[in-house]
């Protein structure tokens, strides 16, 4: 005797043929794993560590050869001590919502992990954005990929499993709940938002690395609104 295969609807993605994973499903299984992973069911793919590295380098570099590189790092560093206290001080809300900050907490409150290198990352994201789009399907894909980025900065976002094949104990990447990294990308974006626009105001344009600078410069020459409004 045949069991019937009962029939179920069609997976809600363009482009793909399979079908919902349960009658209250949109989604097929891949389609809502590359979801919940990437924040976008058409992104097969996540960026890489050494994807994002010329783009972050092309910040520090911005950064670290300006003359008001002094200023600059400060404004990072009040950025991110600012951010933090915010967070601290905000800490409750729904379950989605604190799990959500403290994990932006955690790695804001890792002593590794310098303030310029929070910046450069979550700049270095933005960056890429504008100059390889297609990687970002979405906004809610843009989110997902930055918040990646930003919490693989620590080792508090990474947890270590015992691998039988090849013996040994190997680090892997905690993932955070979708609703909790939708949280975490709205704090990034409002706290960094100013100083990712400056340098992709600088990079649109086409401007030659001195030009850069001083765009730069000027917009970090003075010392008001070193702090994300809140
Ligand atoms: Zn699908």
């Amino acid at each position: 005797m045949t069991a019937l295969r009962r029939w179920r609807a069609p997976c809600k993605t363009q482009g793909c043929r399979g079908t919902v994973r349960s009658s209250f499903a949109r989604l097929c299984f891949r389609c809502s794993a590359r979801s919940r992973r990437h924040g976008d069911a058409t992104l097969r793919k996540g960026i890489t560590k050494r994807e994002l590295e010329p783009f972050k380098r092309e910040v520090l570099g911005l950064v670290l050869g300006s003359e008001n590189r002094e200023s600059i790092e400060q404004v990072l560093r009040d950025l991110h001590a600012h951010t933090r206290e915010t967070l601290r001080a905000n800490l409750g809300g729904t379950v989605w919502q604190r799990r959500g900050l403290a994990a932006a907490l955690r790695v804001l409150n890792d002593p590794e992990v310098p303030a310029l290198d929070v910046g450069a990352t979550i700049a270095g994201v933005f960056l890429m954005r504008q100059r390889e789009p297609k990687r970002f399907p979405s906004d809610r894909a843009f989110t997902f990929q930055l918040c990646r980025h930003f919490r693989k900065l620590s080792d508090v976002s990474y947890g270590r499993y015992w691998d039988t094949r090849s013996g040994s104990s190997q680090r892997m990447y905690k993932e955070l709940r979708p609703q909790a990294v939708e949280v975490l990308g709205e704090v990034l974006v409002m706290a960094y938002a100013r100083f990712a626009a400056q340098v992709l105001m600088s990079a649109r344009h086409g401007k030659s690395a001195a030009e850069i600078r001083a765009q730069v410069d000027a917009a970090f020459a003075t010392p008001e609104g070193s702090t994300p409004s809140p």
